[in-house]
């Protein structure tokens, strides 16, 4: 807050100077982009306190920037061409699509996916995912509704640019994570080419504009420590409103669940939990449609109905980077947890090609399988159980996870063991994954 308030009495002084890529910028900030602050901080104040307020504003003095943007450093460049454009309203929607930038972690998380060097066409891509995993439900946050200040005085709510990117436009399901949305792009080949009607591209690539590292350059940014310690407190702050006024979007509500829950269960613990939830919901709903089933069918419980039992597959990745002694203790601690419930876990090996997908009878059986090397499309054993001879109620996917995912849930709990936490943001958020440690 302190270091805002000294760049807005600078904001009118001619301080601009060079970025190191040879853009005109200065530190400041204008009437508009305060008023939208304000406002922010009036709708949702719980990240107005400590998430807008304290992005550092850098004016960008360039007519092809016309945007917002954020980097690494928790700045916020803005032009005065996307001032112009947008009302304040817009221009507090923006604000609020900008700090989840930083919230979420999307520069640092882009750097894990893309490595140092990315092409334009992964940048891009990747700027458009970002946005996905921001955007999807931004009707409940920016949407425009009026909100009530006081007693009968009401303001106009926030409202993201029309063109703003929605996962609905390429055919893509909401409440996704960055990482997935980026793969299922790659799958379909989009958003490499940016969108000419979307109003915040490139939003979070680096650009020309930056300042660069604080201490190199010596101008005001925030540290990594720093923004971390931003990211728990504006999390503390949601969970806080969550529980006293309860109006919270989804999936800001279970950003700052897994922001503020550390995650060191014992894998052994969670596969465990999930698996025994998974089955009891699958045998609930197998009562449950049997129910129904008979109600309106009029008949009695057929014979043999007892005997309904929940079949649990295990789709395993036997590409070469899987190690057998990973692949056997996954499977034994599966097997002895399904246990007892009448029927047998059906294995299924899933290599590099669709030709050796397959049930096989026993683990050693799946080992023998094993491909050399490269990455496997889990996708087929997937199918494999949903559609084979045993059809599956719940599936457990053992898995590197370099893998393309299905994108729409498949029906079945999908519980998915990863031999690598690196992957764990691209598995659909409708899966329950686990991390073997
Ligand atoms: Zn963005």
């Amino acid at each position: 807050m302190r270091l805002l308030r000294r760049q807005g009495r600078r904001a009118d002084t001619d301080g601009w100077t060079i970025s190191p890529q040879g853009w005109r910028v200065r530190v400041g900030t204008c009437i508009e982009l305060t008023q939208a602050n304000r406002l922010v901080g009036i709708v949702v104040p719980y990240l107005g306190r400590r998430g807008t307020s304290s992005l550092i504003h850098v004016e960008v003095d360039n007519p092809s920037f016309q945007t917002f943007a954020v980097d690494a450093f928790g700045r916020l460049y803005w032009s005065r061409a996307a001032i112009e454009k947008w009302t304040i309203q817009e221009i507090g929607g923006v604000l609020v699509h900008e700090i989840w930038h930083v919230l979420r972690n999307h520069i640092k998380r882009g750097h894990a996916l893309l490595g140092p060097n990315p092409s334009k066409t992964q940048a891009e891509r990747f700027n458009v995912a970002a946005d996905l995993e921001i955007n999807d439900d931004h009707r409940d946050w920016a949407g425009g509704q009026q909100v009530q200040v006081v007693r009968n005085v009401w303001l106009p709510g926030l409202k993201l640019p029309d063109g703003a990117l929605v996962p609905s436009k390429y055919g893509l399901p909401d409440g996704q994570r960055m990482e997935f949305y980026y793969y299922a792009l790659k799958q379909e080949g989009e958003g490499g080419s940016g969108d000419p009607g979307d109003p915040l591209a490139g939003d979070v690539q680096a650009g020309k504009w930056e300042l660069g590292d604080p201490v190199e350059t010596g101008t005001p940014g925030w540290t990594w420590e720093q923004l971390e310690q931003l990211q728990q407190q504006v999390a503390n702050e949601v969970q806080a409103h969550g529980k006293t006024a309860g109006n919270l979007p989804g999936s800001w509500q279970s950003w700052a669940d897994l922001t503020l829950t550390p995650s060191q269960v014992p894998w052994r613990q969670t596969l465990a939990k999930l698996v025994r939830v998974a089955m009891s919901q699958r045998m609930g709903m197998i009562h449950q449609s049997y129910q129904k089933l008979s109600k309106k069918t009029q008949t009695y419980l057929r014979p043999g109905w007892q005997g309904s039992q929940v079949q649990v597959a295990a789709v395993v990745d036997t590409s070469g980077s899987m190690s057998d002694d990973d692949i056997r203790t996954v499977l034994s601690e599966v097997m002895g947890l399904v246990k007892g419930s009448g029927t047998p876990v059906a294995l299924i090996g899933c290599a590099v090609e669709a030709a050796s997908v397959g049930y096989v009878s026993n683990v050693e059986a799946l080992l023998r399988m094993r491909a050399p090397s490269g990455g496997t499309d889990m996708r087929v054993g997937i199918d494999l159980a949903l559609r084979g001879r045993r059809k599956a109620d719940v599936i457990v996917v053992l898995t590197d996870g370099d893998t393309p995912w299905p994108i729409s849930p498949i029906g079945p709990p999908m519980i998915v063991v990863l031999t690598e936490d690196s992957a764990l943001n691209q598995v659909p958020a409708w899966a329950h994954p686990v991390v073997l440690k």
